[in-house]
């Protein structure tokens, strides 16, 4: 089989180098292009992130001496791939245009960026929750006059550790009424080199710009229905959330309450559904697909980012400390590895999705 030639924009960092981490021998898709800050333009690749490689194993043989496009300019990806991850930190305004950008000249654009994750004909997609949510694509092309591009964009990487049980409970039939959560979140996600480490150790930082809105605000779209080619949020769960910075390198941690609608599920039966969930990604065998979406821990003291965080790929929602609540009715922790799962594992979860449902383009025409 012919693999789909990739690019990824923000290659050089954190999101970026996982992306080039975990391509590597991908079935489907090769990486073709690479770009970042036009700092980084021109350069070659090992020599764009020397001194701030952070991954554990080197950088692949292909992709070290490819030299770094800018991301800016659409042109340079012309003719070299068909799909780009966007992964670039920038000025939020300054991403939307870019990605419409790539996507009008008939790039699919798969973005880890919160720049078009309120536009209401892109998909938010999370493939084990709302992969439904991609039959927007037709009417998204139809309105921007797109032949082949499209957007599609990830969720914000804390609400992971949460979505898919809390989902799997929905699907079962299980209406929600309310949810309070605290988040305590890895350093990487703040990207490279994040906050610094006097601010860091022995601490807690209880504040993450604009995590708490997006935590309570993504999941309602997340969750929505497509109607009159948009996505309308589903208002009916109300989310309060706590978003905490802690020392730890990876895997972001939510302890989670729920309040249940009239009908409330025992104890013994939410942990069957969790078990027994499966999604389209695991129908469809999807490569980054983990075998069983959520893992349920029974130990009193899991999960913990370190000893769990890389269950089945990293691409699993671990689970454990399923309790009664004496507020609302049941509580929970939660636990995915925000650089895998949360972000570019994610993504190319997504991509796969795309692929398997007839989305992406496998030649190289734009
Ligand atoms: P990062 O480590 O700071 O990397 C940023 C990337 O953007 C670098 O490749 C950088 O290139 C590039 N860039 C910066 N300014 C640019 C410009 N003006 N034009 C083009 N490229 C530019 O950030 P990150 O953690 O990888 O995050 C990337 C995106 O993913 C962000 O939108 C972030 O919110 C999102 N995200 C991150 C996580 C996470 O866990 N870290 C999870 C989910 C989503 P240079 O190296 O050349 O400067």
């Amino acid at each position: 089989m012919n693999k789909i030639k990739v690019g990824i924009l923000g290659a050089t960092g954190m999101v970026g180098q996982n992306y080039i981490r975990l391509l590597a021998n991908h079935p489907w898709f090769e990486i073709n292009y690479v770009a970042a800050s036009p700092s980084s333009s021109g350069k070659k690749y090992k020599d764009a992130v020397s001194g701030r490689w952070h991954m554990q194993t080197q950088i692949p043989d292909d992709i070290q001496n490819l030299v770094v496009g800018d991301a800016n300019q659409v042109s340079q990806a012309i003719g070299l791939c068909s799909l780009v991850f966007s992964a670039v930190e920038m000025e939020k305004s300054s991403v939307a245009a870019l990605e419409i950008e790539y996507a009008s000249n008939g790039f699919a654009v798969v973005s880890n960026n919160s720049a078009h994750r309120h536009t209401d004909d892109v998909p938010m997609i999370i493939p084990e929750v709302n992969p439904r949510h991609l039959e927007i694509i037709p009417e998204q092309r139809k309105r921007r006059g797109w032949d082949k591009g499209l957007i599609v964009v990830k969720s914000n990487c804390s609400v992971q550790s949460y979505m898919t049980p809390l989902y799997a409970l929905l699907q079962a039939g299980y209406k929600v009424r309310r949810m309070i959560l605290t988040t305590l979140q890895a350093v990487s996600g703040a990207g490279y080199p994040g906050p610094s480490a006097i601010d860091l150790i022995d601490n807690i930082v209880p504040f993450i710009n604009g995590e708490e809105e997006k935590s309570e605000i993504e999941p309602l779209k997340i969750l929505g229905r497509i109607e009159n080619g948009a996505i309308l949020a589903d208002t009916s769960i109300k989310v309060s959330a706590h978003c905490n910075r802690v020392p730890v390198t990876h895997g972001h941690t939510a302890c989670v309450s729920l309040e249940f609608g009239e009908t409330k599920p025992e104890l013994d039966e939410i942990l069957s559904i969790w078990r027994e969930f499966r999604a389209v990604p695991q129908n469809h065998d999807l490569p980054f697909a983990p075998k069983r979406p959520v893992i349920y821990r029974e130990e009193v003291d899991r999960p913990q980012p370190q000893k769990d965080r890389d269950d089945d790929k990293a691409m699993a929602v671990t689970v454990g400390r399923l309790r009664e609540c004496n507020v609302f009715d049941i509580r929970f922790t939660g636990l995915h590895h925000n650089t895998v799962r949360g972000a570019a594992g994610g993504a190319i979860l997504t991509a796969e999705l795309l692929k398997a449902q007839g989305y992406l383009n496998s030649q190289v025409d734009n």
